[in-house]
């Protein structure tokens, strides 16, 4: 293998880049002994919100533990069904059975999101909640979803894990569904220094119940009205966190400035995504497909060139969910999309020069 001259991703450039505004804001964290939902948390939580257009946002442990928090307001529980995407990451599937319910899964289209004609489909009496996933940082079609669940009184849960400042009929995500939840782990698009996650919510009730769940269930200091968890978000974190937002709009459109040049270079080599005009993607990852993804990717690897693939087995074909009694074939798009997928690397820091290597090697690999 050759120099790695394109990381998939560059975590360390990042903080280099950084350092010199997140260092005096983590030294004032750690001298005033305030470690856990401090003020950091509560100016993030603010600022946050403001950002999805969304009235209220509480900070948490991580984008699971958000997920599972949000599933309980609803009450999901044992003999419940939660309808989502099969080709997420597996969070948005463990967390409906950490909650004693059921994942029930719909295929996904071209763009990777859910189908709201495939969720229809699969609604039952059991049917409690619809989670759709804005996967690689496209906004799932929340119109048409937001209209079943309404129909069918279900509760919608947005994993908005990967789309941090994506929006859908310029409406930020997670302020379109009943409660939106995202992830800041290290390698989302707005990102922690560890495990880190946000909710957020237009309803006042969701969200002060949420604030009770995340706190062991507590009301204040000495009382408790129900049993809840412990899911809070480090001050250390929200005041890194609050550093980054700083930055959230230009990386994002720097994000979106790579992905058109992507787009446009390689459109006719391979499948590449579109934006529809009504979308706003953040494209947390770019991700091409080729019936001849695998080799593309040694090619790739060879010349330098690190990918990754998100991912390469759907969830109901894990072996966790054998017990769903789901086979292959009962998701074709879904499936077809696992063997052909290819994500290409895509961060603020990339370079241009960076970029042009991805393309080169990409038009090589098929000849041009
Ligand atoms: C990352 C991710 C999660 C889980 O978030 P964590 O913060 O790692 O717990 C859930 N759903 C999707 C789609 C993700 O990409």
């Amino acid at each position: 293998m050759s120099e790695i001259r394109v990381k998939y991703i560059d975590i360390p450039l990042q903080f280099s880049q950084l350092r010199a505004e997140i260092m005096p804001k983590v030294e004032e964290v750690l001298a005033s002994g305030n470690y856990i939902l401090g003020p950091a948390v509560a100016e993030f939580e603010e600022r946050f919100a403001h950002l999805c257009g969304s009235k209220f946002a509480l900070g948490v442990a991580d984008g699971s533990d958000a997920l599972f928090l949000a599933l309980k307001v609803f009450g999901v529980g044992p003999g419940d069904e939660v309808i989502t995407a099969p080709n997420s990451f597996l969070a948005s599937a463990w967390t409906i059975v950490a909650a004693g319910a059921r994942p029930v899964f719909a295929d996904v289209r071209e763009d990777f999101n859910i189908d709201p004609e495939q969720i229809e489909k699969v609604i039952s009496p059991h049917t409690k909640a619809i989670m759709p996933v804005h996967l690689t940082g496209r906004p799932a079609d929340m119109g048409p979803i937001m209209d079943i669940a309404r129909r069918r009184g279900l509760a919608v849960v947005e994993d908005a894990a990967q789309a941090v400042a994506a929006r859908y009929r310029g409406k930020g995500v997670g302020a379109i569904g009943d409660i939106g939840c995202f992830s800041l782990h290290p390698l989302k698009n707005l990102n922690a220094a560890g495990d880190a996650g946000v909710m957020t919510t237009n309803n006042e009730d969701y969200y002060k119940l949420l604030l009770k769940l995340r706190n062991h269930g507590l009301k204040n200091r000495d009382e408790c009205e129900v049993w809840g968890f412990n899911s809070r978000l480090d001050t250390v974190q929200a005041a890194l966190l609050n550093v980054k937002l700083n930055h959230i709009e230009a990386w994002t459109n720097k994000l979106r400035e790579v992905a058109g040049v992507y787009r446009a270079a390689l459109a006719s080599y391979v499948k590449v995504p579109t934006d529809q005009e009504h979308e706003y993607s953040v494209y947390h990852t770019f991700i091409i497909q080729t019936d001849r993804r695998n080799e593309l990717r040694d090619h790739l690897l060879a010349r330098g060139v690190e990918t990754k693939i998100h991912y390469p087995i759907p969830i109901h074909l894990q072996e966790c969910a054998r017990e769903l009694g789901y086979n292959r074939g009962d998701f074709p798009v879904t499936e077809r999309q696992s063997s052909r997928i290819l994500s290409l690397p895509i961060y603020p820091e990339i370079t241009d020069r960076q970029v042009s290597i991805v393309i080169e090697e990409v038009k090589k690999f098929f000849g041009a």
